[in-house]
């Protein structure tokens, strides 16, 4: 069956769900993912507030899911504190700690010392774009929690997505919910989450490439704040 949704038989024949429903179509989004790609399927999860709705949501459909993390080594230490939050929450979860090739060390180096200032695209590409390549290698489908508010290139995101970067089809459940509706599930479920949301940021990243975010129309505009990036390459074609 997963023959027919893969990248390379791309048609467009994918479910469509019911975005009125309790969890906008997420969880029925997901119940067809796993139906459908088995053990093919992965979430790539930055732990952020909407990967703590997806965490809850893929452990109600198949409690031992796959969740790979990139990290990159310079995350805060409040993210990493969640993690092992949700690990305790959700001990039947396989949880994988994806790190780059090169140690920070290796990288300055290389490259010069904070890479992430001179060249922070390079720094992506090395600490996240080609890690995940690596992580998605083995899986026809993975799991992302964009949503269609967070931005405008954001704003066509459908459920199932040919994710022409990574050659995979890449999962999107949340694409309908908002951000209040996000933190409602998150309080309503008593959920961990990042206690950086509590200090002012909303979408968070790496350290030195995250701060506080002050423009309440742009929940991600503390992300490479003060620089021409806003997004690390994980979700352009
Ligand atoms: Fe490097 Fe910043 Fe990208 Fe993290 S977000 S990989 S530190 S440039």
């Amino acid at each position: 069956m997963a023959d027919l949704y893969t990248y390379e038989n791309w048609s467009d024949t994918f479910p469509e769900f019911d975005s009125e429903d309790e969890t906008k179509g997420a969880l029925s989004a997901l119940q067809w993912a796993y139906d459908t790609y088995g053990d093919s399927i992965i979430y790539a999860s930055s732990f952020g507030i909407e990967g703590i709705v997806l965490i809850d949501l893929i452990s109600k459909v198949k409690k031992d899911a796959e969740i790979v993390f990139l990290d990159t080594g310079v995350h805060f230490k409040e993210t990493y504190e969640v993690i092992d939050a949700i690990k305790e929450r959700f001990p039947d979860l396989r949880i994988r700690m994806k790190k780059p090739d090169l140690t920070l060390a290796e990288q300055a180096e290389k490259h010069g010392d904070e890479l992430w200032k001179s060249q922070p695209n390079l720094c992506c590409q090395i600490r996240k774009i080609i890690p995940l390549r690596e992580s998605l290698a083995p899986y026809d489908a993975w799991i992302s929690g964009l949503r269609r508010e967070q931005s405008e290139s954001r704003a066509n995101t459908n459920y199932f997505n040919k994710d022409e970067k990574f050659k995979k089809v890449k999962v999107c459940p949340l694409i309908h919910w908002s951000w209040k509706e996000v933190w409602r599930y998150v309080y309503k479920h008593d959920l961990p989450y990042n206690k950086l949301h509590d200090q002012g940021y909303p979408s968070i990243g790496c350290e030195p490439c995250t701060a506080p975010a002050y423009n309440v129309d742009d929940l991600r505009s503390g992300r490479w704040a003060g620089t021409q990036k806003v997004e690390c390459g994980l979700h352009e074609s």
